[in-house]
C-alpha cells in the first residue's frame, strides 16, 4: 500500500532508554480524544496503533518501563524518565497492544490508512478541529 513503509519499524522514548520493534502493519489505528489521554500524553490527542502482541516487541529498556493504570482495564506503560508514553495494554495476557504511533522513528506511518479513524470524538479539545475525513466515533472504537 502507497505510503506505508517496510517492517519491521522502530522506535523508542525520548531520552532512548527504551528501544521497541513493530513487526507487521498496524490493524487499527485511531487518534484518541479523550480526557483521559489528553492528559496523559499531554498533547491534543494521540494516536495509538494497535498491532498483535508477536508483532510488538520492547528491544531494550523493559524494565525500566514504568506503567499506570488509568482504569482496571488499561495500564500505560511510559519512561519514566523522559516520560514518553510507548504503549497500552488491557493486561500481561492481551492480545495486542496500542503502541504510541508518536514515538516510532522518523515519523514512520504505522499502517494501512483506512484503518483510521477518531474516538471520543465529543470529548475533544475544540480549539484545534483535525481536517480530515476520518470517521468520527464518540465512543472506543479497536
Ligand atoms: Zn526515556
Ligand atoms: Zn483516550
Amino acid at each position: 500500500m502507497p505510503g506505508t513503509p517496510d517492517h519491521p519499524l522502530h522506535g523508542g522514548c525520548l531520552c532512548g532508554a527504551v528501544r521497541f520493534r513493530i513487526d507487521a502493519p498496524a490493524f487499527h489505528t485511531h487518534h484518541c480524544h479523550c480526557s483521559i489521554c489528553r492528559k496523559c500524553q499531554g498533547a491534543l490527542f494521540p494516536t495509538f496503533a494497535f498491532v498483535n502482541r508477536p508483532d510488538f516487541t520492547v528491544t531494550q529498556g523493559a524494565d525500566h518501563l514504568a506503567t499506570y493504570d488509568s482504569s482496571p482495564s488499561l495500564h500505560r506503560h511510559f519512561c519514566p524518565t523522559c516520560g514518553s508514553h510507548i504503549y497500552a495494554d488491557s493486561g500481561a495476557d492481551s492480545d495486542h497492544v496500542g503502541s504510541s504511533a508518536g514515538t516510532l522513528d522518523g515519523g514512520a506511518h504505522p499502517g494501512p490508512e483506512g484503518e483510521f479513524c477518531h474516538i471520543f470524538w465529543e470529548s475533544r479539545a475544540t480549539w484545534y478541529e483535525p481536517d480530515d475525513t476520518l470517521p468520527r466515533f464518540n465512543e472506543y472504537a479497536g
